[in-house]
């Protein structure tokens, strides 16, 4: 992996493919459809969306240097800002090179809700609907969920939950426990729900007003560690101020949160999954104790150095969706070499706290415009007007 890393970013994109290839990350096929500008089939676009009109074409990248779990990757990334691909490589490696990425997953379900607008005696439905529980799990799992049941998954639990109403009156909601094993399982979950909303109803006599998954998936919380325990002393502090800051300060929260975002969002572009599930999921938890904070915190002592943690949901899936339809998709899981829906969520999670951290280190040093505005100067000259052969001149 050191010979397939070494000198990556120097590469002519004709050499990256051949490093690729060589390491067994791209067939030639992949090559032919990529060079050629990947997807361009209208009838596919008109079955993913209605009144298809085209492609909106973003650039597929590869981020380098990535050693998650002491296993070396190769990061896809589809998205339109300069330098996120540049940091995430360049970060990755003072990782790699000084310290470790580990990651890891807490819980297994997502949550699907079912809302009983006004309950008229919650104790009585609570009753009710605790005794039936293990009918109504089986009964999704035998009718709707029977293929994630085959693969080990499907509905687990039943909770219920109260909510006081403005009017004085009591809603219900039951929360729905489903382990959708490699799929991101929205579709699937609200499917459990609404099957269950006539026996729900039956049952307890109550009415249902609507089923939907959440995205605050509490349940199922993704974890990644960097440690880098010979960090320069003024460096790490540094570090651990500015996530402080982001700590106690929702609008530093906010951007701080973006950047991580930054490793976060092109995967899941990449691999053709839904990115607005994920951001409405992480920035719902970022607030769930009623004020918005950082979803990385990084601590700086003498004994252990530098260490930060990543934790949010991060639910997305290498089946369902579009994750197999899409070509690109198929290619960026290929390269990343995994086959389930808890790998890709912890890599995800490796990569937005490395660039979280690649983000702190030029903010707290050189400032954020020395590396980004350096790289995206092409892009002003380009978009001025400038031919590409004349671009580095005006650079200078
Ligand atoms: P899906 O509807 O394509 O279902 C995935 C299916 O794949 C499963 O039902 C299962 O039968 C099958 N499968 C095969 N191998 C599997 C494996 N190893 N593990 C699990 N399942 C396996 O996809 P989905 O994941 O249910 O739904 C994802 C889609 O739902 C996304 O396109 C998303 O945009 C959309 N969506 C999202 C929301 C939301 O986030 N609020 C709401 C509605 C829909």
């Amino acid at each position: 992996m050191k010979i397939l890393f070494e000198g990556f970013s120097k590469l002519y994109m004709r050499k990256r493919y051949q490093r690729l290839q060589e390491a067994g990350f791209l067939m030639p096929a992949d090559i032919s459809y990529l060079s050629s500008g990947g997807l361009q089939d209208l009838e596919l676009a008109d079955h993913f969306i209605e009144n298809a009109i085209g492609y909106m074409q973003i650039p597929l990248g590869v981020a380098s240097n990535f050693r998650i779990d002491g296993v070396d990757r190769i990061i896809p990334m589809a998205v339109e800002e300069t330098s996120i691909i540049a940091a995430a490589s360049k970060t990755a490696r003072w990782v790699r090179e000084e310290g470790t990425l580990t990651t890891g997953i807490e819980g297994k379900c997502i949550i699907g809700q079912i809302q009983l607008a006004v309950v008229s005696n919650f104790e009585k439905f609570s009753k009710v609907i605790s005794q039936e529980k293990m009918g109504l799990i089986e009964l999704a799992n035998r009718d709707v969920a029977h293929g994630l049941v085959a693969r080990g998954g499907g509905v687990q639990d039943l909770t219920i939950r109260s909510v006081a109403r403005p009017d004085g009156k009591t809603m219900g909601i039951i929360h729905v426990y489903l382990d959708p094993v490699d799929a991101m399982g929205a579709n699937i979950m609200n499917q459990v729900c609404e099957y269950l909303r006539g026996p729900i109803q039956k049952i307890s006599g109550e009415t249902v007003n609507m089923c939907i998954l959440s995205n605050l998936v509490d349940s199922r919380v993704t974890w990644a560690e960097v440690r880098l325990p010979r960090i320069d002393s003024d460096l790490g502090n540094r570090i651990a101020e500015a996530s402080l800051f982001a700590e106690l300060d929702p609008y530093r929260a906010a951007t701080n949160n973006k950047g991580v975002l930054n490793g976060v969002d092109p995967i899941l572009v990449a691999t053709g999954n839904d990115w607005r599930a994920v951001e409405a999921g992480v920035h719902a938890y970022a607030a769930r104790s009623g004020q918005y904070r950082s979803i990385t915190r990084w601590t700086y002592t003498k004994e252990l150095g530098l260490v930060g943690r990543f934790e949010a949901p991060l639910i997305a899936g290498t089946v369902g969706g579009v994750t197999k339809l899409h070509p690109t998709a198929k290619v960026s899981l290929q390269i990343l070499g995994i086959e389930s829906a808890s790998e890709l969520s912890r890599i995800m999670a490796a990569v937005g706290l490395v660039q979280n951290l690649g983000a702190l280190k030029a903010l707290t040093t050189v400032g954020i415009i020395e590396g980004h505005m350096r790289l995206h100067i092409r892009n002003l000259t380009l978009g001025a007007g400038a031919l590409e052969k004349e671009s580095p001149i005006l650079q200078r």
